[in-house]
């Protein structure tokens, strides 16, 4: 193994990454441009670990950005997929793992109808078309700070890699695609109010992620959701819950078993992916059975899918969604919070000001900053120099953290007390490096 700064199996792979793929990656965050360094190229994942080229092992704390909820390989979901694979990997045509999965999130979600896509992205930009189709409206209402993917109408403003990269706008994104979208504060009740008394008979639909994870973890104030789900319905639009990161991972229904199961109220769409996956590339959209009614070939609006509700990926997220069971969440949440108090432990120690903020296992931190963040102003704010120092210090630690500021972290069921030792043995020195980091210089 070779020493903690030297990485030459994986610098050696980015090398050539960086000749035949714009950046070296095919999704931004990856390339480790928030934070310096070179990416980990990763050959095996086993529970709540990964193992890199140069042969280290690292607690993963990405969990591939949500879908590792029950750990990586876990046997169960290898057996099946293994099976599956071996009566072939597509069809094209309709599959049993497709209707049973359907059936899983029909029973787990308020949803009556899902349609499988094959990402978060095209489970997002496939409703937002439904919901137009169905109100015949072209608005859409989106939040600053939340991302649903590479939506041309939903760059606006996004959170993750748009923010982690610092992109003000996207170029290639029509000024006509985007004229259409309104963006708003997250978690301003008067904004959406504003916006609704101006524009209300305009808007299709307001989509929102259920709780926003992708500006760091900024949960909705009590009561947002069910407001918008309130506003959207009096006024003849649609209500869109993006439940791509949160769903079936915070709750066995996602955040709305947070929040609308007990208050009363259901979105009319809602969007999925990462954990109904399994791992693998499976997304859903779902919702009112009228409003999906709409879709081809039942209705007008067309949507389609050479892999959509691929024999193996369904199988997958069939797998991973029957074994995560109660147990599996009260673990997760478990190991959460564990976490959780030895990193809040640790930066109290080091005197690094933060705010840790959760919505169910799902957390971030806000570094430099006091008060409770609930907008992308607030996140924007934060002292990211600080995150940058201590992430270096985790992973030469043996610590895999999400390599920007702004991204959430993702617990497994499989993390345990080895994990939680390897955290504990990195975080002083982590936070010592953090409340030592220098405030970049600015140039301009
Ligand atoms: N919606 C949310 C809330 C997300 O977090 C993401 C991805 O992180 C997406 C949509 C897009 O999903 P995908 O990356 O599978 O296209």
């Amino acid at each position: 193994m070779s020493a903690p700064h030297e990485q030459p199996e994986s610098q050696r792979w980015f090398d050539r990454a960086l000749i035949v793929s714009p950046g070296g990656v095919n999704s931004p965050v990856r390339a480790f441009r928030a934070v310096g360094g070179t990416p980990r190229f990763m050959v095996e994942g086993e529970g709540a670990w990964l193992t890199a080229a140069d042969g280290e092992r690292y607690v993963d704390l990405v969990g591939s950005w949500g879908p590792m909820l029950l750990g990586h390989a876990h046997p169960e979901v290898v057996a099946a997929v293994q099976e599956a694979v071996s009566r072939g990997t597509s069809f094209g045509t309709p599959s049993r793992p497709e209707v049973e999965l359907a059936e899983e999130i029909v029973e787990r979600a308020p949803v009556e109808q899902v349609r499988l896509v094959s990402s978060g992205t095209e489970a997002t930009m496939s409703a937002l078309r439904l919901a137009r189709g169905f109100t015949g409206r072209d608005m859409v209402v989106k939040f600053a700070g939340c991302y649903h993917g590479h939506v041309d109408a939903l760059l606006a403003e996004a959170g993750s890699g748009v923010v982690t990269l610092g992109l003000p706008e996207t170029p290639g994104v029509p000024a006509h695609v985007t004229a259409d979208t309104v963006v708003l504060p997250y978690n301003d009740r008067a904004a959406v109010e504003a916006a609704f008394a101006e524009l209300g008979p305009r808007i299709a639909c307001v989509i929102t992620e259920a709780a926003a994870g992708n500006m760091g973890v900024v949960p909705p104030e009590p009561g947002f959701n069910a407001f918008l789900s309130e506003t959207c319905r009096t006024h003849g639009a649609l209500f869109i819950s993006d439940e791509v990161m949160t769903g079936f991972r915070v709750s066995p229904s996602g955040h709305w078993g947070l929040d609308g199961a007990l208050e009363g109220w259901q979105p009319d769409l809602l969007t999925f992916g990462k954990v109904m996956g399994g791992g693998f590339p499976a997304a859903a959209f779902g919702g009112r059975a009228d409003v999906m009614g709409q879709l081809a070939p039942s209705g007008p609006v067309y949507q389609a899918g050479t892999l959509s509700g691929n024999p193996v990926a369904t199988t997958a997220g069939l797998t991973t969604l029957r074994l995560a069971d109660a147990d599996v969440y009260a673990a997760v949440d478990s190991w959460s919070e564990s976490v959780q108090s030895l990193v809040t432990g640790a930066l109290k120690q080091a005197g690094v000001p933060h705010v840790l903020q959760t919505a169910g296992s799902m957390f971030s931190v806000f570094w430099g900053v006091t008060d409770p963040v609930t907008d992308f102003a607030g996140a924007q704010a934060q002292e990211t120099w600080r995150f940058t120092a201590f992430f270096h210090a985790m992973l030469d630690a043996g610590v895999h953290l999400p390599p920007s500021a702004f991204e959430c972290w993702f617990v497994s069921a499989a993390h345990d007390d080895a994990t939680l030792s390897r955290m504990a043995a990195a975080l002083p020195e982590a936070a010592r490096a953090a409340a030592a980091a220098p405030e970049p210089t600015r140039t301009t």
